[in-house]
């Protein structure tokens, strides 16, 4: 028997859905078979919480007064990214602090947000006509916030690397402290409990799949960068409202030697339609295995120094080179559990609905190496490239450059500039008074300066 999404969102609406963790699937399917199961449960809830570096949050600020279009925004000394528009920035989890290095980033400023503290808000423009103020210094709190949009480009792996270390030398990675001789074995990742673990076959978790990220509700945005599930690392991108999260399942760190990272917490839940998302679902630790890498070898391609289960793993000793090498998470077990058992509480109360996937995650494709080459042209200088109009000069105009986005169909008096009924522009330069008052209005460059009458480019619209 399979069932819809809508009809466990009307068991969800009526009290009556089925819900169980992910780490007592394996029982429950042990005990009925996979149709059995299908038909006596309907979600199976997940969870993680792990070290997640690619997170971060889109702020908007508002505007002040004067106006200001922020050309470089710093919160709390960090620096967010503000090429996004005037008062928007992007906050990256891992931007160390100018001042505090590596201590303290982007994720404890996210952190500090989330739990109602004010944060120093620093900002520096050239100015413009229309956003003439060029610094601003403020205190802002997450209240004040127009939008914060928690916003992780790659989080949830489906399962990670162990690493281990080779070397003569302890090694401090986003993996932890890693001591040399392969003394220790760290590893990442929730295992059974792991949401994609329990959906490797992505039939459920897709675009726009509902989520519980940082305790608050997220969405399934896309797969994540670095998605690779014909290797079993697929990655799932993900985005919340900041302003609904807690710091209970959201929070900063900072790995020593290497620098801050988010600690998100991620539950999603896997509505069993059929038998085989049931079988899937009850996936146990020792069925996961993964690589364990050595990181005492600095190069891409890290030697493997051997496989193991999550089971072993997560026992607290594996085999390696002979002998029993202690292994220990950087992830929360606590706290992925209690995820799953949170989310398994709101569907279970009505107030967490499911939603079926608008799009497909990719299920082939594997993360390629950055193509490093040595550039065939070096990058052009300051004051390179078109020269501008100044003052009153005759034009001439560039119609594979123009855009038709019509700027300058109300500047000339001359009517050097028209446009047709589907809005494609043309240009008469021949017309063309040398009024000057085109100077500047194009954004492409399509107007040149240049001899009376002559076109650059060889024709007159597209
Ligand atoms: S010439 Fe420039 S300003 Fe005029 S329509 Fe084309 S792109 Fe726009
Ligand atoms: S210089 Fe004056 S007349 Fe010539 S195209 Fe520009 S606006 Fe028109």
């Amino acid at each position: 028997m399979s069932k819809t999404v809508e009809e466990i969102n009307r068991k969800i609406e009526s009290g009556g859905v089925r819900v169980v963790t992910a780490d007592r699937m394996a029982e429950v399917v042990a005990e009925l078979g996979p149709e059995r199961a299908a038909d006596e449960v309907d979600v199976v809830t997940t969870g993680t919480f792990g070290a997640m570096c690619s997170s971060g949050a889109f702020l908007n600020f508002g505007h002040a007064d004067p106006p200001m279009r922020m050309t470089r925004v710093w919160l709390n000394d960090v620096e967010a990214y503000a090429g996004v528009a005037a008062v928007d920035a992007y906050l990256g989890a891992t931007q160390a602090s100018r001042t505090l290095g590596i201590g303290y980033g982007g994720a404890h400023v996210i952190e500090d947000l989330l739990r109602g503290r004010r944060v120093v808000l620093r900002a520096v423009s050239c100015g413009s006509d229309c956003y003439p103020r060029k610094a601003l210094l403020s205190e802002v709190a997450l209240a004040d916030l127009n939008q914060a949009l928690l916003c992780n480009p790659r989080n949830a792996y489906q399962r990670y690397n162990a690493a281990a270390n080779s070397g003569p030398r302890p090694l401090h990675t986003y993996m932890g402290k890693l001591m040399p001789g392969c003394a220790n074995v760290t590893f990442s990742g929730a295992g059974e409990l792991s949401p994609l673990a329990n959906d490797p076959g992505l039939e459920t978790i897709g675009v726009g799949t509902r989520i519980l990220l940082g305790g608050g509700t997220g969405f399934v945005t896309g797969a994540g960068t670095q998605h690779a599930p014909e290797r079993g690392f697929a990655t799932l991108m993900v985005q919340g409202d900041l302003k609904g999260m807690s710091p209970e399942f959201l929070r900063a760190a900072s790995i020593p030697g290497y620098g801050a990272t988010l600690y998100v917490g991620i539950g999603v839940p896997i509505p069993v339609l059929h038998a085989g998302i049931a079988r899937a679902a009850a996936v146990r630790d020792r069925d996961i295995e993964t690589d364990i890498v050595d990181y005492g070898v600095p190069q891409r391609e890290r030697p493997v120094l051997g496989r193991c289960s999550y089971e072993q793993l997560k026992s607290g000793a594996v085999r390696l080179r002979g002998r029993e090498v202690p292994s220990s998470p950087l992830s929360s077990f606590l706290l992925a559990g209690r995820i799953a058992r949170e989310l398994k509480r709101r569907i279970e109360a009505g107030v967490f609905r499911l939603s079926a996937p608008a799009a497909e995650l990719p299920r082939r494709g594997a993360a390629a190496p950055l193509a490093m080459r040595r550039p065939a042209r070096p990058l052009p200088r300051p004051g390179e490239g078109p020269r501008p109009r100044h003052g009153r000069e005759p034009v001439a105009w560039d119609g594979g450059r123009c855009l038709s986005c019509g700027s300058c169909l109300n500047i000339c008096p001359a009517g050097v500039f028209r446009r047709d009924a589907s809005w494609r522009v043309a240009a008469s330069p021949g017309r063309c008074r040398s009024c000057g008052r085109c100077d500047r209005v194009c954004p492409v460059g399509a107007i040149h300066a240049g001899p009376l009458g002559v076109s650059v480019g060889g024709k007159h619209g597209r």
